[in-house]
């Protein structure tokens, strides 16, 4: 069972290698872990293989998954902002808020 789930990227990247135009995905552990895939918009599902409680405001740091066209992983984080567990938006992001979570995500709001 995959440990974490996939959001998409709803803006098409340019692959800094190879110049594709590619739709990014990007892995994150919240909610549900067993690979769903998300487009920004949806509710996260609960009750299986859980990490976390559904919150008002969470933030959460997602992985890229590798260029599909040449396997290029661009070693970037992004930051996924999950409100009363529906996904309000993906995009590049830093690790700072996430410096002193045991987790890859940060309960913002209850
Ligand atoms: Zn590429």
């Amino acid at each position: 069972m995959s440990a974490f789930n996939i959001v998409v990227v709803p803006e098409a990247e340019t692959c800094l290698r190879c110049g594709s135009e590619i739709t990014r995905e990007v892995q994150f552990s919240y909610g549900d872990r067993r690979a769903h895939r998300y487009t920004v918009g949806e509710a996260l599902r609960w009750g299986g293989n859980d990490l976390g409680l559904p919150a008002r405001l969470v933030r959460v740091q997602g992985y890229p998954q590798v260029c599909p066209v040449c396997g290029l992983d661009p070693g970037t984080v992004y930051d996924i902002v999950i409100r009363d567990s529906v996904i309000a938006s993906v995009a590049l992001g830093t690790s700072t808020p996430y410096v002193d979570a045991d987790e890859d995500f940060v309960v913002v709001e209850r």
